[in-house]
Parts: C-alpha cells; sequence; structure tokens
C-alpha cells in the first residue's frame, strides 16, 4: 500500500516546507480568514454572518496512541475541524503530516466550507488529521493508527454529520480502514462514513482523477475565455500526483502543450512539449520526474517563473509568495493544490493582471465526486466511469460560469468571485435557518 504517496487535491509529496518561510506567509487560518474579511466587502452578506463564518463550529482534538511494530506505545495527536454545517454535514479531507495543527485544520476546513458551496453540494467544511510523519510508519501502523483515529472521532462523524476523505499522506486504503473500523462498532456496514474509498466497497470510478480532471476542466475555460486556443497554448505543472499528472495528461489529450513537470527532487522542462502520458505518477513510481528524458532540467522555484501560458501549482501550499509573484511568467495561474497562493502574492497578481483561478473552483472536482460517491453509497447503486465523469464535466461548467458572471457582472478577482458565489449561498441558508437560540 502506498499511505505515503496520495495527496488527493493537493498534488504530490512536492517540495515541503522549504519552500514557505518567507516573510509573508501565513498559516491556512489567518490567510482564510483574510480572504473572508476582502470578499465580504463585495457580497451583500449581513456582517453577522461574516462573524459568524471566521470561527468553526468544533474543533476536535484527540489523542491517537499506537502501539508500534517493535512493541512501544507512542501516542499522536490528532484533529477534527468542523467549519460549517448549515448546509450539510461538514465534508473535508484528513490529512497525515508532521506539520498537521488545529489552525492548519481550522483554515483548511473553512476553504472546504466555500468549496463546497461554489460547487453547490450539499456540505459543509470540515478537515483534520494526525501530526505524524506516515512514511516513518509501517503499514500495519498506519492501519492500527487510522482504527484507533477512526474510533476517537466515531461521535462526531457519519454520513448525515461529517464525512471525511483523503488528503495529503492518506489515500483509499486509510478510507478503507476508517471505514471499516466504524462499520464494526455501529453495527452495520456504512460506505457513506467517508468517500474516496475503494470502488469494492462503495468508492466511486473517477474519485481518484477528479480533482486533477476538475483542474484540467477549468483551465480549459479559462483558457478560452481569456480568447486563446488551447493547442496554441503552453502550460507547466508543480508537482506530479492525482492532480498535477491528471492534470497534465487530459491537457495533452486535448491538445495543449505541457512544457514541464516537477516533483519533490524538481522538473523537466522541453519547449517543445513532454510527453506527459509516459510519465509515471507519483503512485505509479515515486520521485520518476528527473529520471525521464528532457532537454532541461529546473528546481522546483524555477518551474514557477517559466515564460508559459499556464502555471497549474499542484504540489502544496504557499508556493506564490510576495518573494517570487513577480518573477511568474505565467500570463494565468490555475491552482491545483489548496492554498498555494498567500495573500500578499494574490495583491502582486492582482496588479500584474495575472488572472488566478482559486483552488476552491479549479479543484473541487475532489470533493464534487465524493459527493456523487456519498449518493451512490445512500443509494446503493455504483454510476458507471462515464456517467461520473459526463456528471463532473456539467458541475464544473455550472460553476465555472456562476463565478465567471461575477467577474464580469462585479469586475472581480477569480478568487474574490469564487467567494462571493459562495457567501451568498452560505449566507442565504443562514438567514432562512436564523440563528437560534
Ligand atoms: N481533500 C480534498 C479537498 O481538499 C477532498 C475532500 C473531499 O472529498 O471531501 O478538496
Amino acid at each position: 500500500m502506498t499511505t505515503n504517496s496520495t495527496d488527493d487535491a493537493t498534488g504530490t509529496d512536492a517540495p515541503t516546507e522549504a519552500t514557505t518561510d518567507t516573510a509573508d506567509v501565513d498559516s491556512a487560518l489567518v490567510t482564510a480568514r483574510r480572504q473572508l474579511e476582502r470578499a465580504a466587502t463585495h457580497a451583500d452578506v449581513d456582517s453577522g454572518v461574516v462573524e459568524r463564518l471566521k470561527h468553526p463550529t468544533r474543533v476536535q482534538r484527540v489523542s491517537v496512541p499506537l502501539e508500534r511494530d517493535d512493541g512501544t506505545v507512542e501516542v499522536f495527536t490528532g484533529y477534527r475541524s468542523q467549519h460549517d454545517d448549515v448546509r450539510g454535514p461538514y465534508k473535508g479531507g484528513l490529512r497525515y503530516h508532521p506539520h498537521v495543527n488545529a489552525e492548519e485544520c481550522i483554515g483548511l476546513s473553512m476553504w472546504m466550507t466555500w468549496k463546497c458551496a461554489v460547487m453547490d453540494l450539499p456540505f459543509g467544511g470540515g478537515k483534520g488529521g494526525i501530526a505524524v510523519d506516515p512514511k516513518a510508519l509501517s503499514a500495519d501502523e498506519i492501519e492500527r493508527l487510522t482504527r484507533r483515529f477512526a474510533e476517537e472521532l466515531r461521535d462526531i462523524v457519519g454520513p448525515t454529520r461529517d464525512v471525511p476523505a483523503p488528503d495529503m499522506g492518506t489515500d483509499a486504503q486509510t478510507m478503507a480502514w476508517f471505514m471499516d473500523a466504524y462499520s464494526m462498532q455501529q453495527g452495520e456496514t456504512i460506505p457513506g462514513v467517508v468517500t474516496g474509498k475503494p470502488p469494492v466497497i462503495g468508492g466511486s470510478f473517477g474519485r481518484e482523477e477528479a480533482p486533477g480532471r476538475s483542474t484540467a476542466i477549468i483551465t480549459r475555460e479559462a483558457v478560452d475565455h481569456y480568447g486563446r486556443d488551447l493547442s496554441e497554448t503552453t502550460v507547466a505543472i508543480q508537482g506530479f500526483g492525482s492532480v498535477g499528472a491528471n492534470a497534465a495528461r487530459l491537457l495533452e489529450d486535448w491538445g495543449a502543450t505541457v512544457v514541464s513537470v516537477s516533483d519533490v527532487n524538481g522538473a523537466i522542462y522541453d519547449p517543445d512539449g513532454l510527453d506527459v502520458q509516459s510519465i509515471p505518477t507519483h503512485d505509479e513510481e515515486p520521485e520518476a520526474v528527473l529520471e525521464q528524458d528532457a532537454p532541461e532540467t529546473l528546481s522546483n522555484d524555477e518551474i514557477l517563473e517559466l515564460d508559459v501560458d499556464v502555471l497549474i501549482p499542484a504540489a502544496i501550499g504557499n508556493v506564490l509568495t510576495a518573494d517570487n509573484a513577480d518573477d511568474v511568467g505565467a500570463d494565468l495561474v490555475v491552482e491545483g493544490a489548496n492554498g498555494p497562493t498567500t495573500f500578499a502574492a494574490d495583491a502582486i497578481f492582482e496588479e500584474r493582471g495575472v488572472p488566478v483561478i482559486p483552488d476552491i473552483l479549479a479543484n473541487a472536482g475532489g470533493v464534487t465526486v465524493s459527493y456523487f460517491e456519498w449518493l451512490q453509497d445512500i443509494n446503493r447503486r455504483q454510476w458507471t466511469l462515464e456517467e461520473v465523469n459526463d456528471e463532473l464535466e456539467s458541475k464544473m461548467l455550472d460553476a465555472w460560469n456562476d463565478v465567471r458572471s461575477e467577474v464580469e457582472s462585479k469586475d472581480l478577482s477569480w478568487r474574490d468571485a469564487a467567494y462571493v458565489v459562495a457567501l451568498s449561498r452560505i449566507a442565504e441558508a443562514k438567514a432562512v435557518r436564523g440563528l437560534w437560540p
């Protein structure tokens, strides 16, 4: 199994914190709150609602004891932040990474609230995880850790309460263990407690590829919006995990020229276009990008500065900062990862006239197919891959059009416009439900 390889909406296990120690890099929570405050100035939303949305409903902190293979016991800390559920059960991933902490989970859970609302899914936002390096554990240890974590969260999760999914450092196998532990304790098989499971136990076809597919769909629409032809478009993609690799392969299929891709070790570059279909994804063969034949290799910082039409950061957060935003050579940025652009970098891009299509729209295919999976679980009927991809295409186009009309009618940035769409839906739901007591 490959618990240390999947990174779901965030791409690969690409560069870690080395890329994040610049002055303007804030925590996910600080960035999420600033983005909310800024977007609220453009939306006709009650200030009380905005105030409520700055705070999570609940943050559960749990101790997760693990018996190591050598018989010693270690205690890890796990979290689940439930941000808002006015539109439906909390929804969002579980992350296994040494830097997981309460504040990061809260910020990431806020982004999930907006992401579900932009996509018009009947879910709110959640996010959680364990502060652990999964690469330092055996598969058996990860299984025991996951089962105990599921038990610690049992009272607050469930198909109508809070539905976890894969994120950095977790994958379909992790979800299978979580679902099994939960189901065993409840006395019945409850596939809808998590999404991103293997299809044989109620997972959805197409879920794994979905964040990359949505990133490709949104890139295609954005390129068209700016009056360009995909067949004359060059693309650089940072991260070759599920998001980056699937986006790269689809964009190439649709005619774009992918000139550079990277993983944790660096990037390869060919101005005439790489054969991305033949490069193994992180799941197929970890860290294989630099082993491919290509005229040039670059660092993970240099790929961000390439003179291309589209840059897709699809690895980790906080890679586009005040330090490098002026040097980004792309005409358009599409966020495949969660939170790759700092608040300060956003302002620089706006000044430079470089549109940034936000994560909560671009990579939202992951949670959208999670919603399809949840429907399939509740109805006990599996959809075909074709049904999933058709529905995903249509949900992405609806969301794209909703956001685009805000951009056009109010002259907003893409991020602000996506927030306005999300906030309006959430605020309307809060208004009709009311504040009680
Ligand atoms: N972890 C993914 C994200 O950040 C997916 C969450 C889900 O499917 O619930 O969007």
